[in-house]
């Protein structure tokens, strides 16, 4: 590709890459701007060489049969594992068997959008005539909600979670798989391979600074290993993750735009807001969870098909493991504060809180399982500078925000990514995928 070209598009997430993929079958040039040193972003696939198993730092399910990641799978021949198993919840110190899931979706049914808006915790203030619906109800569907949507109970919107209820039941969004045996990964890579490589050029290490834009013309500031560099192009499509839109100029990587983005964009970004995880997935040397049974209990089973284990533990309180595939490897997520407590500490640390929090959940005794640890694989997605948290959702109040923000401007300024999706599906690989797509399209359409 020589010459500028016909759009820059900010980041190689997966929305990044499936517009460039769109617009590039149309025969537009791209240059893609990428600030870390792979592309992937939120998506972060390694693998454990012991288990030779992929080991996800960022997104790891696939909720539902979206068709923007199934008609992609199918065609390149990628399958898929369902997660089944046992779930355990530990209540008041008791570990047993529950339908954990059915229970909350009970008090979620309550959740009324031809009301007015109001927040989560709101609404469990407020729910319910139902008197089958208890506190603890309450307390594990404010867990569920929190650790799901990795939100602030108080101020994410009744409204937009139950469009995403309604958005998840059209895609059977109560099913989850894995990518097996690659794990995300694969995904990436058939992105990157439908790539019209003639029309598009890929630059790694290369930090966007600033945007100055006018109609019909970008001049992007960015920094890579050559210095500072100034590019061109008619277009810009920003994929960037809602909390570098968010950050104010003296916070280190914000980009500068100028002239400012027009005040509409800017109340849609106050309205929305960035979710908080911390995720650690921890390789044991065997299975030990295997052979527990919870004690004093009246559970006949062991914990052999464990797949979740749901508490309201303070630092990990959700576990998966990798069923059902039977693997010695579990994952700890740290939603919300408990994310907000662990970021920015030392491997060592995270690595104590999980193995306590886990050991505290299981009983088993925390010099055991440290005597079973074997390695972890984490990452802080919270002190990540260019991602700043984890995944969007919307705040009570702000209906329309997404929509406000995936508008462009001045037939200029083009905006995709998962915060930009209005289907119900932000914070998901799908949702960032049917944005890109969404975006190419917009850009297409100038060209009518
Ligand atoms: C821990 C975790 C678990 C998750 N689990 C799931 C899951 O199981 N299933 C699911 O569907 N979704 C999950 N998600 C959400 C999913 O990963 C995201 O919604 C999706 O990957 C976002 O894609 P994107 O293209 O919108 O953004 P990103 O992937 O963040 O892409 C944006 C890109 O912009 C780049 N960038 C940032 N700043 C600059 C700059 N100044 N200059 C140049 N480039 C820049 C970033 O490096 C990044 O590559 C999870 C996310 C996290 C963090």
């Amino acid at each position: 590709m020589s010459g500028n070209p016909d759009v820059i598009i900010l980041g190689a997430g997966a929305a990044g890459l499936s517009a460039a993929v769109e617009l590039s079958r149309a025969g537009l040039t791209a240059a893609i701007i990428e600030a870390r040193d792979r592309i992937g972003g939120r998506i972060f696939t390694l693998r454990d060489s012991v288990c030779n198993a992929p080991v996800e730092l960022g997104a790891e399910f696939i909720h539902g049969e979206p068709p923007e990641i199934w008609d992609l799978l199918h065609s390149n021949n990628l399958h898929t594992k369902e997660v089944d198993g046992d779930i355990w919840c530990v209540r008041d110190g008791e570990l047993s068997t529950c339908a954990f899931f059915s229970e909350v979706d009970q008090l979620l049914e309550q959740m009324d959008d031809r009301a007015p808006d109001q927040s989560f915790l709101e609404f469990l203030e407020r729910c319910c005539g139902d008197s089958r619906i208890t506190q603890a109800a309450k307390d594990w569907a404010r867990g569920y909600v929190t650790g799901f949507h990795a939100a602030d109970p108080a101020k994410i919107s009744v409204h937009s979670l139950v469009k995403g209820l309604r958005a998840d039941e059209k895609i059977e969004g109560d099913r989850t798989f894995r990518i097996a045996p690659q794990g995300y990964e694969a995904l990436l890579n058939v992105l990157r391979r439908e790539l019209q490589t003639e029309n598009v050029s890929l630059q790694l290490n290369t930090v966007a600074t600033a945007i100055g834009w006018r109609r019909g013309n970008i001049e992007l500031s960015v920094r890579n290993h050559s210095g500072a560099i100034t590019m061109t192009a008619p277009r810009l499509l920003i994929t960037l993750p809602l909390s570098i839109l968010q950050a104010t100029p003296e916070e280190p990587f914000a980009i500068r735009f100028v002239p400012d983005l027009p005040r509409q964009k800017q109340a849609a970004l106050d309205k929305l807001a960035m979710g908080k995880v911390i995720r650690i997935t921890l390789r044991f040397r065997e299975r030990f969870w295997e052979h527990l049974r919870p004690p004093h209990s009246t559970e006949s089973k062991s914990l052999a098909n464990m797949s979740f284990l749901l508490s309201r533990e303070e630092w990990f309180p959700t576990w998966w493991t990798t069923m059902p595939e039977k693997l010695p490897i579990s994952t700890g997520w740290a939603p919300f504060r408990c994310a907000e407590r662990l970021s920015g500490h030392s491997t060592d640390f995270v690595v104590d809180k999980s193995l306590r929090s886990l050991g505290c959940l299981l009983k088993v005794s925390t010099s055991e399982l440290e005597r079973l640890f074997a390695q972890a694989y984490w990452h802080d997605w919270e002190s990540d500078p260019f991602s700043r948290g984890a995944y969007s959702y919307v705040k009570a109040g702000g209906d329309g925000a997404q929509q406000a923000l995936a508008s462009p401007v001045e037939n200029t300024l083009f905006f995709a990514g998962e915060a930009t999706d209005i289907s119900g599906h932000n914070g998901t690989v799908h949702g960032a995928i049917a944005s890109g797509y969404r975006a190419a399209k917009q850009i297409l359409s100038t060209y009518d």
